[in-house]
């Protein structure tokens, strides 16, 4: 099966295989694998050792944001969350409900959002301390301007916390250029193509320390982990981590550097999206962005106008020819969502479009 999905995406063979054993996370030989994990994190977002350090928090996606959340806004803290697509609004959830105060910038989901777009709520209220934002928006495909954003919220002394969960090891991002920037967030089954089960924070141990106490939540507090680190050390964790996952990523992160990291990751990706876009548009599916909009890690298309067409059912019959997608979309209009992400190659994205053309003439077939 060929999974074009945004996360957790197709791996490769050796990362699966390196799941094939029983680990304890307290064993010496595994404490010096999740150490090393850390550190070739911290390398791979251009952190500074000593300055920045990963803080890992095991499960999804939503844990690790949510910890960020909790540990560097304060409590009652005032943050500012650009909502331009699904997973910003899950982030202004999270903050919300973790108790903090959301100040919403609401924005269509067809552009990426820039700092012309939070500079006037951002000036009016010094009480904003923190702007958070996603980098990759999964939800449509847009990618927010994450230098401009960045270099107003330095200008104007906040912080940010970003959401770079699938655009971390694929989209260009330097920590050591970010001093404003708490925190990245990203998980092990996106564009680094490891297995799902970890969230990692890329934060500044500065801020770390000086947040302790903040989080309200033992399990969700970076602070913690850090402070856990430093006592126990660096190959040790607070509670039973996805010991498999851990493992599987190691051999994930040695097959990144193989293919030429970062910009090779890239340059894939945009050529699975390109090959996606150029042809869905010729099989008759209106590309929901306009291309100078469209990122490379998924392509939304809006669905066929025809009453006969059904999400479900589409999806199913093209799982009949291998070709897994997206059985919903998080757009504001019907689409077919499709991950550009993950162990594929341009080749697979042209037999999967050609997969989705011959499922649509199955489905919609034309009057004779
Ligand atoms: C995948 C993703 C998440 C986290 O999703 P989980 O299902 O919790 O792993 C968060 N933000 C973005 C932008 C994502 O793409």
């Amino acid at each position: 099966m060929l999974l074009l999905i945004p996360g957790p995406v197709q791996t490769r063979a050796e990362v699966r295989a390196a799941m094939a054993q029983d680990i304890a996370p307290w064993d010496r030989d595994f404490q010096a694998v999740y150490a090393r994990v850390r550190e070739r994190i911290v390398g791979i977002a251009h952190g500074t050792p000593g300055v920045h350090a990963t803080l890992p928090i095991q499960g999804a996606g939503h844990f690790v944001t949510e910890a960020a959340l909790r540990t560097f806004v304060p409590p009652g803290g005032k943050v500012l969350i650009p909502v331009n697509g699904a997973y910003a609004q899950r982030m202004a959830r999270l903050a919300r409900e973790a108790g903090r105060e959301v100040i919403a910038i609401d924005l269509p989901d067809t552009r990426g959002a820039t700092a012309a777009d939070i500079l006037p709520a951002l000036e009016a209220d010094p009480a904003i301390g923190t702007v958070a934002f996603v980098y990759n928006e999964t939800g449509s495909g847009i990618v927010n301007d994450v230098e401009g954003i960045g270099a107003a919220v330095r200008a104007a002394g906040r912080r940010t916390v970003l959401d770079a969960v699938s655009a971390f090891g694929a989209l260009p991002f330097r920590l050591d250029q970010h001093p404003e920037c708490d925190t990245l967030v990203f998980t092990s089954g996106k564009c680094l193509e490891g297995m799902p089960g970890m969230g990692f924070a890329v934060a500044r141990i500065d801020r770390a320390e000086a947040c302790a106490g903040h989080a309200g939540s033992w399990s969700l507090d970076l602070s913690d982990v850090l402070a856990h680190a430093r006592r126990a050390g660096w190959g040790s964790i607070r509670f039973t981590p996805p010991v498999q996952a851990i493992a599987a990523f190691d051999v994930a992160l040695d097959l990144y550097e193989a293919e030429g990291g970062q910009s090779a990751r890239l340059a894939r990706y945009r050529a699975n999206a390109d090959a996606l876009y150029e042809g869905c548009a010729a099989l008759g599916l209106r590309p929901y962005l306009e291309k100078r909009h469209q990122g490379p890690v998924i392509v939304t298309v809006h669905q066929p106008a025809d009453p006969r067409f059904d999400l479900m059912t589409f999806v199913e019959a093209l799982k009949r020819r291998g070709v897994l997608i997206s059985n919903f979309y998080n757009t504001a209009a019907p689409t077919l969502r499709i991950g550009a992400i993950g162990a594929i190659t341009p080749e697979d994205i042209r037999g999967a479009v050609k997969a989705i053309g011959a499922t649509l003439e199955e489905m919609l077939p034309k009057a004779a």
